[in-house]
């Protein structure tokens, strides 16, 4: 499958499109996991990301496209790929769209994940992450917490509270969403690519996504 998946930090992209890769071998295509990555191995990507990134502010645009045109002709694409967290922004989604139709790819759907912002709060204030680039597993520490405190289950690395995800940087991050993401949602509604769910569950989002798809 093919998909861009919506929603404001928090909405549970990561979640979803983790389960979605079990399901036909479709790649998950991160570029906040490809961001942080690069901002701790000190690459000049990282180094020109990072501040940005800390502040919750967008990384300018064609940084972004910059690391998607390469990484969309990955030979691991051929199978599908999940798109988490971008586009992000109009000029992504139209320098996307042409960048799509050079390679001749067609998207099946766009999914945005609806989640009231106070549920998002919620969730980011208390949200833990895998600092292992390899693993960047998620926690939480009211509903799911790993077996040893602060300790990540699957790789045994530490798991922290990003720095993005301080009450401040949450709050910014919240309405840099509101102000340049959540146009995509009539971008991509009036493509024609739009499915909106609001399931309270990752898995029920993911069964929402799959009938969506098999139904196309
Ligand atoms: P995420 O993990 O997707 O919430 O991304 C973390 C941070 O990386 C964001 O707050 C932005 O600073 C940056 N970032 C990730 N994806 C993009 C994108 N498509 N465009 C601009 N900045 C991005």
């Amino acid at each position: 499958m093919r998909l861009i998946l919506l929603g404001a930090p928090g909405a549970g992209k990561g979640t979803v499109a983790k389960l979605l890769t079990q399901f036909d071998g479709s790649i998950q295509i991160s570029t906040g996991d490809i961001l942080r990555g690069a901002v701790q191995a000190g690459t000049e990507l990282g180094k020109k990301a990072e501040a940005f990134m800390k502040a919750g502010d967008l990384v300018p645009d064609e940084l972004i496209m910059g690391i998607m045109e390469n990484r969309l002709q990955e030979p691991d694409c051929a199978k599908g790929f999940l798109l988490d967290g971008f586009p992000r922004t109009i000029p992504q989604a139209e320098a996307l769209k042409e960048l799509l139709k050079k390679l001749d790819i067609t998207l099946d759907v766009v999914a945005n994940i609806e989640v009231p912002r106070q549920e998002i709060l919620n969730r980011l204030t208390t949200r833990r992450t895998c600092v292992n680039t390899q693993c960047q597993a998620i926690y939480n520490v009211r509903s799911q917490p790993p077996k040893v405190e602060g300790v990540c289950d699957k790789c045994g690395s530490p798991i922290v509270q990003r720095d993005d995800e301080t009450e401040e940087a949450i709050s910014k991050r919240l309405d840099t969403y509101d102000a340049k993401t959540a146009p995509l949602i009539d971008f991509y509604r009036q493509e024609g690519l739009l499915l909106t769910v609001d399931s309270p569950s990752s898995e029920g989002v993911m069964n929402a996504i799959i009938a969506k798809i098999k139904k196309s």
